[in-house]
């Protein structure tokens, strides 16, 4: 029987494997497709430091060619831009910068680095199913890479299938954010225009001129820049005839300051579409099994956060983990234990999410109003989402924007059989 198996090779399920397998918990980690592959989500926040610190890849990023972040900017619809936000103006640490990155090659450099600590890593293997004794999972059904279908035992199966979202969707856990029915369309560009100096690896948000769409633009590696549009599904998608690329170029047409930076600049592959990718899963864990990262629950792409709690969540359930085998504990309130603090973290960017989406809402005129607020929002698009700083911005911000009610974690078993 093997201690842990972690279904995904993204963020979360590397940084469970690596954290696990380097304190000699002999972890077996199943990852589907055959790595570098192309993945959207390219900016990270830069929070991400303390992961990739006790990760020990921190030399590996700073060696890398993907380029530093140093702020985020907003452009109204009116295409004037916001004072960028630094990251240094409120820490003045090297952990105020952080990276663009390619997906493809950043994923890669995790999983080796699980791999180099003792995790046994599965490419091209893919989990069929869960297998649960009662409510306890007891391993997984996989196919692996040369057609064999076997089962494998743990004492702990961690789900970190991202959107595939295995065991929340099998036991019916995935609850959709309801105000949040988005759909994104994107690519990646060649000679995008940059700013200068400080800024040229900055992420830029940029609203379209009628504020139903918005733009993201982060500069890559290799003069390539990741450009998407995130829209409601029922503005998108529905209702369109257009095919995507066309609906693409309509929403740039409605941008001017991102069509003046795409000038000169040549598509690299056809447009990628994806939607419906708000939800969270109501429980966090459960008798021998864990979920973390977008398998537990994804916001919005708004904030570039998906990476950091990806990398944040793997942390926490690596050491509940640990403390489960240290005392023989592999109940859900062990194992998920961590779930309150960090659903409090993301409540912080669900709510700056919401804010974002109010049609009158805009960071420069709430901060022109409430400047004392501009640490709190500093922290929340760094990642340093359990600082003291951040409650009290939400107290004026509701006045100008309506807050969602927080959704807490069930305290209970869903009921659902496996
Ligand atoms: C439009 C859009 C834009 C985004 N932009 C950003 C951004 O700029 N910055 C940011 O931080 N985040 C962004 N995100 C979110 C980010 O991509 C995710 O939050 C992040 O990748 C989550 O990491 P993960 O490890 O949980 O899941 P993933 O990265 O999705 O990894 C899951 C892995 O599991 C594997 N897998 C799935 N099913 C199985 C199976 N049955 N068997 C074996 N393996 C399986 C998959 O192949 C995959 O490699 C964006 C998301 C969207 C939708």
């Amino acid at each position: 029987m093997n201690d842990v198996i972690v279904i995904g090779g993204g963020p979360a399920g590397s940084t469970v494997a690596a954290l696990l397998a380097a304190t000699g918990r002999q972890v077996r980690l199943f990852e589907r497709e055959q790595f570098p592959r192309f993945a959207i989500g390219e900016s990270l926040m830069p929070d991400t430091y303390w992961t990739f610190k006790r990760l020990g890849v921190l030399d590996r990023l700073k060696d890398s060619a993907f380029p530093r972040k140093h702020s985020v900017q907003f452009f109204g619809k009116s295409g004037r831009g916001s004072t960028p936000f630094y990251f240094s103006d409120t820490n003045p640490h090297e952990s105020a910068i952080t990276w663009q990155v390619l997906r493809g090659a950043f994923d890669e450099m995790l999983l080796d680095n699980a791999r180099e600590k003792g995790a046994q890593v599965h490419q091209g293997a893919r989990v069929l199913k869960v297998l649960f004794e009662g409510d306890r999972a007891r391993g997984v059904r996989a196919k692996l890479a040369d057609g064999q279908t076997r089962d494998f035992t743990a004492r702990v199966v961690v789900d970190a299938s991202g959107q595939s979202a295995l065991i929340g969707r099998k036991l019916k856990l995935t609850v959709p954010e309801p105000e949040l029915k988005k759909a994104s369309i994107y690519t990646h560009y060649r000679g995008g225009r940059r700013d200068e100096g400080f800024d040229a690896g900055a992420t830029l948000i940029l609203h379209t001129e009628n504020r139903d769409s918005w733009f993201w633009y982060i500069p890559l590696s290799d003069d390539v820049v990741s450009v998407g549009v995130v829209g409601a599904i029922s503005y998108l998608v529905q209702g369109r005839r257009e095919d995507a690329q066309t609906i693409f170029d309509q929403e740039l047409a409605k941008c001017r300051p991102m069509q003046e930076r795409l000038q000169n600049a040549a598509q690299l592959f056809p447009v990628k579409t994806t939607k419906d990718f708000s939800y969270r899963a109501s429980r966090i864990a459960g008798e021998g099994w864990v979920l973390v990262g977008d398998a537990f629950c994804f916001l919005d792409p708004m904030y570039s956060s998906g990476v950091y709690l990806a990398l944040k969540s793997g942390e926490m359930a690596a050491d509940a983990i640990a403390g489960a085998f240290a005392t023989g504990d592999f109940s859900a309130d062990q194992l998920g234990g961590f779930g309150p603090q960090l659903v409090r973290g993301m409540e912080a960017v669900r709510k700056m999410v919401y804010a974002f989406y109010s049609k009158d809402f805009s960071f420069a005129e709430f901060l022109k109003r409430h400047p004392e607020c501009k640490q709190g929002v500093i922290d929340v698009l760094s990642g340093n989402l359990f600082s003291e700083h951040i409650e009290p911005i939400f107290g004026p911000m509701s006045e100008v924007c309506q807050m969602p009610a927080a959704v807490a974690l069930s305290p209970q078993p869903s009921g659902a059989t496996p």
